[in-house]
């Protein structure tokens, strides 16, 4: 249990992000919820509220420099601490040829997915020196370890780029006592395949359908949220305190193909 510690997690409205603020309020932290929906972050403070735990919801577009120390300041002023952040909010954007990627699309997957992680841990930091922590981003294994994904430059050079930080920082913040690892997932069961824009063209060969591919593990079924989630809450407290700055993968070995 991680009594009267506080956990940040961003896209905390659906799927990995909301199962992860689930899991982490059981182990005992108390969350602040960040996204951009309020039905969504409502839905999941009353929950974990209805448990017995404490929790905030934070209105913020992770790319929007004001509004993520606005969002910061509010969750200090309501816990006093952070000892946690989950960067996850990230979107799939669009899945295109490379010469029919807009400039307007490479460069609003670069925002969300690599600025918003850059905002996210740049406004966590300065609460977190005093007493150390940690930093789980997710990235994906389109990050590393598979390119199976045609089309998915953008989004794979973000996810290769959310790696780089992940090992670069914690060099960079190990003295203060701040971890900082990745989560890898392959396909996992959430809204945001049903939210990748694939612009298909018959000569680029762009699957029809994703997730594609097979999962050895689990004979071609994806993860679930709480799969992650479960990693995510390992990654988050003391039974990791010797890992940092390395990418774990969670893919039931669809990377290995
Ligand atoms: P999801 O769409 O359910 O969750 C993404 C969340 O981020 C949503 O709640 C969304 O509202 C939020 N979000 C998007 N843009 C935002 C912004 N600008 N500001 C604030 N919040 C924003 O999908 P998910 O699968 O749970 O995705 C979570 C993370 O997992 C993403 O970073 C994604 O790249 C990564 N991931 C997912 C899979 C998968 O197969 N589902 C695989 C590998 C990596």
């Amino acid at each position: 249990m991680a009594a009267s510690k506080v956990a940040l997690v961003t896209g905390a409205g659906s799927g990995i992000g909301r199962a992860a603020a689930l899991a982490l309020a059981k182990d005992g932290y108390s969350v602040g919820l960040l996204g951009r929906t309020k039905d969504e972050l409502d839905a999941v403070v009353d929950q974990i509220q209805n448990d017995g735990r404490q929790a905030i919801a934070l209105l913020a577009d992770v790319s929007v420099e004001k509004q993520m120390a606005a969002a910061m300041s509010e969750l200090i002023e309501r816990f006093g601490r952070l000892d946690v952040v989950v960067a996850n909010a990230g979107i799939n954007g669009v899945w295109a040829p490379i010469e029919d990627l807009t400039p307007a699309e490479w460069d609003q997957t670069m925002s969300v997915n690599l600025r918003g992680t850059y905002l996210t841990i740049h406004n966590a930091v300065p609460h977190m020196k005093s007493d150390g922590g940690s930093i789980v981003i997710v990235s994906s294994i389109n990050g590393t370890r598979t390119f199976t994904s045609p089309g998915a430059t953008a989004y794979s050079v973000t996810k290769a780029g959310q790696l780089a930080m992940a090992q670069q920082l914690a060099l960079e913040l190990a003295r203060h006592g701040i971890r900082v690892n990745a989560v890898c997932p392959g396909a996992i069961d959430t809204e945001i395949n049903d939210n990748t824009h694939i612009r298909s063209k018959e000569e680029t060969a762009i699957p029809a359908e994703w997730p594609q591919g097979n999962i050895p593990i689990s004979k071609g079924e994806a993860g679930t949220s709480e799969d992650v989630a479960d990693l995510i809450v390992f990654l988050a407290g003391t039974k990791s305190r010797h890992i940092t700055g390395t990418p774990v993968w969670i893919d039931g070995g669809q990377g290995l193909l």
